[in-house]
């Protein structure tokens, strides 16, 4: 096992014994690519989208939010092109009987020669030191050129057999590069063939004509639908944003991975409404703003990337992702996509219906273009998690799990915690928490001895702890100690609530 895949494991261990996630369904054994989130990562959940939709909605005073309905109109997935469109290219291995995605193969492939040029640099790097030129270098060695090529030669036959949908073209391009399966090593590979991401079921009972409905693989619908209706009873002048958290259903082929890839997640997407035109500039506006978004958490930019799309969805005319570096690799967390008029275009048609926008500056109407940021909320949480899980060796030779949640996320902000069970302690330290218990998510907790209840507390990423003892009662001082130094100080009960606040706060100074 390497490094990532042990870490990634136990990861998964941790978020399952310190009740952040649960299998679904698990006295029956589970049900593949299901989750279930338990009381501290269901608190952790309500924290990313909160600070999400503050951020979009309450910090913008031109975006709004919307909760729209799981179920649409069936038309709505045919004028979306999700009906016709919305497949991936599956393909089993005879010997392993493994499923994979066809298009996951050759990324993968390509990844790794992206990975031989990557060592290539950095070996280059450490041999020239300061003199290094980073960019000659790409230029001019030969086995970075080599692996550029192919890559090139990669690309130029796999988007097209991507975008056009040609199934042939995929499984010759899997045999050339002589792509094995991971689990049998053997390339006995059935053809390609599509398959249909969403799930379906009845409406209605088939007495009065049950009506054949689907269950959204995607948020961004919802919006598009409404559109109108917002901007009417909204007053809304171009440029404005809707924003909404939901989830959406894919019948994913190959779900592995843990919370990276469900079959039900949560979305959190906004689509920015802009005059035609201007769709470059909003498109970098939303590029940085959501990186800054990313990195106002305190999770360090290394571990964050933009990878620039080669093949574009049908609906897009430009998208990039912004990619995290999880415990197995750089993956996609959000996209960020110019999906022009593509889908308030494509309602007008299928619904008969006008939504466009009367520009009272130009006295022309048009149909907006649209800028959409989309991350999964589940991804967010993943990325968080991984991130926070640290096992450190402290300097008295003991060992500690500590999760580093950015402290504004945490699931439990402050722990109340009494030195003994006695002596009037546990009384001093209930009044506490009933004081700051309306003010933030707090625990009290009298059981075992301090340390291990530190220990606890740093395990679901607790930022501060306040300590209750025999000092309080005299001058009813509290110790507050920090999850990530471990450094004790003193301060008046009364001040708690003040510092805890100024320290877990995100508003930019
Ligand atoms: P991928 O290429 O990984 O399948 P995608 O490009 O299909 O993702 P989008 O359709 O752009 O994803 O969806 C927007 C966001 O929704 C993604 O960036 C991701 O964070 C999240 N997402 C998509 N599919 C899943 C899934 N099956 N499980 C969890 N999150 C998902």
């Amino acid at each position: 096992m390497n490094k990532g895949e042990d870490r990634f494991k136990k990861i998964i261990a941790h978020c399952k014994e310190y009740g952040f996630i649960f299998p679904s369904s698990e006295i029956y054994d589970g049900l593949s690519a299901v989750y279930d989130y338990g009381q501290n990562g269901a608190e952790l959940k309500n924290n990313i989208k909160d600070y999400w939709w503050k951020s979009m909605v309450q910090y913008h005073d031109n975006i709004v939010g919307l909760d729209s309905a799981i179920f649409m109109h069936p038309t709505v997935w045919k004028a979306s092109g999700h009906v016709d469109a919305f497949n991936d290219p599956l393909i089993d291995n005879k010997d392993s009987k493994k499923r994979y995605r066809a298009d996951v193969l050759i990324e993968d492939h390509i990844a790794k020669l992206e990975e031989k040029i990557n060592k290539e640099v950095q070996k280059a790097a450490k041999r020239f030191g300061d003199t290094f030129d980073e960019k000659m270098f790409r230029e001019t060695n030969p086995r970075v050129q080599a692996n550029l090529q192919k890559i090139l030669d990669i690309n130029a036959r796999f988007v097209p057999a991507m975008e056009n949908g040609h199934l042939d073209d995929l499984k010759a391009l899997i045999d050339e590069l002589e792509i094995s399966c991971p689990v049998s090593g053997s390339r006995n590979w059935t053809d390609v063939r599509q398959f249909n991401l969403m799930f379906s079921s009845q409406m209605g009972s088939a007495s009065d004509g049950a009506s054949l409905v689907y269950l959204r693989p995607e948020t961004a619908q919802g919006i598009f639908v409404n559109y109108l209706n917002v901007q009417k009873t909204g007053r809304k002048k171009l440029p404005f944003g809707i924003a909404q958290i939901g989830k959406a259903f894919r019948n994913e082929i190959v779900a592995r991975q843990f919370i990276f890839r469900m079959r039900e997640f949560e979305q959190m997407e906004m689509q920015y409404f802009i005059k035609p035109g201007l769709e470059k500039e909003w498109f970098e506006y939303w590029k940085e703003e959501r990186m800054r978004w990313h990195l106002a958490l305190g999770i360090p930019g290394e571990m964050f990337r933009i990878h620039d799309h080669d093949k574009l969805a049908h609906y897009a005319n430009a998208a990039v992702d912004i990619e995290f570096e999880f415990p197995f690799g750089f993956k996609e967390i959000e996209g960020i996509h110019s999906r022009t008029d593509f889908d308030l275009g494509a309602h007008q048609k299928f619904s008969g219906k006008k939504l466009q926008y009367f520009d009272p500056d130009s006295n022309e109407s048009y149909t907006p273009y649209v800028v959409e940021t989309s991350i999964g909320l589940d991804r967010m949480f993943l990325a968080v998690v991984s991130f926070a899980f640290t096992e450190e060796k402290l300097e008295d030779g003991s060992e500690r799990v500590v999760m580093n949640i950015p402290p504004a996320l945490a699931p439990v902000k402050i722990a109340v915690l009494p030195l003994v069970k006695k002596d009037g302690l546990p009384e001093k330290g209930r009044e506490l928490f009933d004081r700051l218990k309306y003010e933030f998510m707090c625990q009290y907790e009298d059981k075992d001895a301090i340390g291990r209840r530190y220990r606890r507390q740093d395990a679901i990423g607790t930022p501060y702890c306040i300590t209750v003892d025999h000092q309080t009662l005299e001058d009813n001082t509290v110790t507050i100690r920090e999850r990530d130094s471990m450094l004790q100080e003193r301060i008046p009960a009364e001040n708690v609530s003040k510092v805890v606040s100024s320290r877990i706060s995100l508003r930019p100074a």
